[in-house]
Parts: C-alpha cells; sequence; structure tokens
C-alpha cells in the first residue's frame, strides 16, 4: 500500500482546504476555487455556484457536477417495430456529487438538470461531502438520458446513447435543512436523505 501526503492547500490562492476524509473534491472558503484530489496534487477545476430559487435559503452547501455535452440518441425503436426520430441536441445536466441513495440521486439529478437555475459566486463557506468522481457523474449523465428515453410512449427495445462532455465544473449547490438529517434542494424543492459518513 503507498501512502502519499497531499497538502491541501488551495492550489490558486493557497490557504488551507478543509473536507471530509472521504472527500475528492474541496472548494477554497477564501477564494472560491475548486480542486480535485489527482494521483499527486490537488488540480484545480473551474467553480460556480447555483443560487436558491426566489424564497428559498441557502442553509447548507453542497457540491454537484455542472456538465454541458452534446448527447446523440439514435436507432431508438419501439416493441410495435416503430423508429422514432434520432437527435442529438446540447444539454446541461447538474449531478449532485455527495453521498445519496441512487433513487435520491437520480431524482435530484433530474429535476436540478431540468431547473433553469441562475449561478453566482461561490460562496465562503464550508461545501463537503465531494464523493462522486467526475467519471461517475458522467455515467449517470448517460442514465438520466436513458431513463428519459424510456419514459417516452412505446416500448423501447434499442436505444444508443453517446454522451460527448464539452465542458465541466464544480457548482456550490444550495440546500434547506429539512430535519431528521434529510435536506431540501434550495431550487427545487426535492428533498433528499444524504448518506451519513
Ligand atoms: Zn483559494
Amino acid at each position: 500500500m503507498n501512502l502519499r501526503l497531499i497538502a491541501l492547500d488551495c492550489p490558486a490562492c493557497g490557504s488551507a482546504m478543509r473536507g471530509d476524509a472521504s472527500d475528492l473534491m474541496f472548494f477554497c472558503s477564501h477564494c472560491g476555487s475548486a480542486a480535485l484530489l489527482g494521483s499527486d496534487d490537488l488540480e484545480t477545476v473551474p467553480s460556480t455556484a447555483l443560487l436558491p430559487a426566489p424564497g428559498r435559503q441557502a442553509q447548507v452547501w453542497k457540491p454537484a457536477w455542472v456538465i454541458e455535452a452534446e448527447v446523440t440518441v439514435g436507432a431508438r425503436q419501439s416493441s410495435s417495430g416503430g423508429r422514432s426520430h434520432s437527435w442529438r441536441g446540447d444539454r446541461t445536466f447538474v449531478v449532485p456529487a455527495f453521498a445519496l441513495p441512487l433513487p435520491d440521486l437520480v431524482l435530484l439529478g433530474q429535476s436540478l438538470s431540468k431547473a433553469a437555475g441562475t449561478v453566482g459566486e461561490v460562496p465562503r463557506e464550508p461545501i463537503r461531502g465531494g464523493t462522486l468522481a467526475f467519471e461517475d457523474a458522467v455515467t449517470l449523465v448517460r442514465h438520466l438520458v436513458v431513463g428519459d428515453e424510456v419514459r417516452k410512449p412505446g416500448t423501447l427495445e434499442t436505444v444508443h446513447v453517446v454522451i460527448s462532455e464539452k465542458s465541466h465544473r464544480l457548482a456550490a449547490t444550495p440546500f434547506e435543512d429539512a430535519g431528521d438529517g434529510r435536506l431540501r434542494c434550495a431550487i427545487t424543492g426535492v428533498v433528499v436523505r444524504p448518506v451519513p459518513d
């Protein structure tokens, strides 16, 4: 077993960054930069913040991936033999990066990806618990797209989905304390139950 010690100093401003033991990503509470734990260093990644909807508050901030991708869905075939049109388009997905049960992760990812939220400056507050690697977030994006296709009318037999990532950022995402360990998304109102550390 190889143990490495990586200083959690912000790559942008040098301030100490804090996180939980299992965190893969960190936000600097001094300058708002975000960094990913790489193989032997912290790698800067573009950062942003998604702002609460009017009337809602940001009581807790959690990390999410914002992924812009070109989506190609081809050869969608139904059991009745009909073949619907292929489509291709640019879409923006928001995938929660903190530990959630899979149904909560899918529900929140779907609702955040559909919400036309506003973005702003990263808050200088703790944003911890980011454990979902970027590659896993892209896998979830594929899952969301396939899920959307499955829910369209007709029985789906084959579908071919290609996700071509164009850019990605780490976003601070606002939640309200919904009590009993649950969080209510301050953008969509969806309530989730984070997996305890
Ligand atoms: Zn910094």
